[in-house]
């Protein structure tokens, strides 16, 4: 699949302003600095229609963007500037819990991980909150194109075998760049999969 036409949609500060869920939509979320802005405009073949390196403190938004006029490709704030707390909701906000656990539409989490970062807390703890309240998530390693090949298959691999500790199976995983463009293709393909379900 490629995207024909992706425009910007929404903002919204709050989860129940976002858009009617009478589409499907997938979702984007990682770290600040993971990646995320870069792998989407290229998912687009857009330039900067997600903005790339948001400072810290920003205000907070979810942006929703119309692929296609079939489905949203949505922007999550990132999530690297908080502390791991007691709650999710304290972790993470209000906004990106709220979005998670009442968006009915939501056919996938892309949860974003740069592939040159040993596992971070933060990450561990998302993903597996996502698993337990059901959340369909896919992994999305990020900036491969930084690592070589040794050190790119021990990475992964470390990061295989931890997930093993706490999960039966691994969800789907991609590995991406948006420097060269891996996985955009496979990427799209998962997502006109999904939509073909709706
Ligand atoms: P965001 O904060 O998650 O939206 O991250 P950005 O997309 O703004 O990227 C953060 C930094 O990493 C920027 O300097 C990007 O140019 C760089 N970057 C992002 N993706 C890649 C990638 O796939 N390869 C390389 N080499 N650099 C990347």
């Amino acid at each position: 699949m490629r995207i024909q036409s992706a425009q910007f949609y929404k903002s919204s500060s709050k989860a129940n302003q976002c858009p009617k869920e009478d589409r499907p939509e997938y979702a984007f979320i990682g770290r600040s600095n993971v990646g995320k802005s870069s792998l989407i405009n290229k998912l687009c073949d857009r330039k900067s229609l997600a903005k790339t390196s948001s400072t810290p403190g920003k205000t907070q938004l979810i942006n929703h963007f119309d692929i296609d006029g079939k489905w949203y490709l949505v922007d999550l704030p990132g999530f690297g500037y908080a502390k791991v707390s007691k709650t999710l909701r304290s972790t993470f906000g209000a906004l990106i819990t709220d979005y998670i656990s009442s968006r009915k539409n939501l056919m996938c989490l892309f949860v974003l991980i740069d592939s040159r970062i040993p596992m971070q807390e933060i990450d561990l703890l998302f993903m597996n909150s996502m698993i337990e309240n059901g959340v369909p998530i896919a992994l999305v390693f990020t900036k491969t194109d930084k690592l070589n090949k040794t050190q790119f298959s021990t990475n992964m691999k470390k990061y295989e075998e931890k997930l093993l500790e706490y999960w039966e199976e691994l969800p789907p995983v991609f590995y991406t760049s948006s420097k060269n463009g891996l996985g955009s293709e496979a990427l799209l393909t998962f997502i006109d999969d999904l939509n073909s379900k709706w």
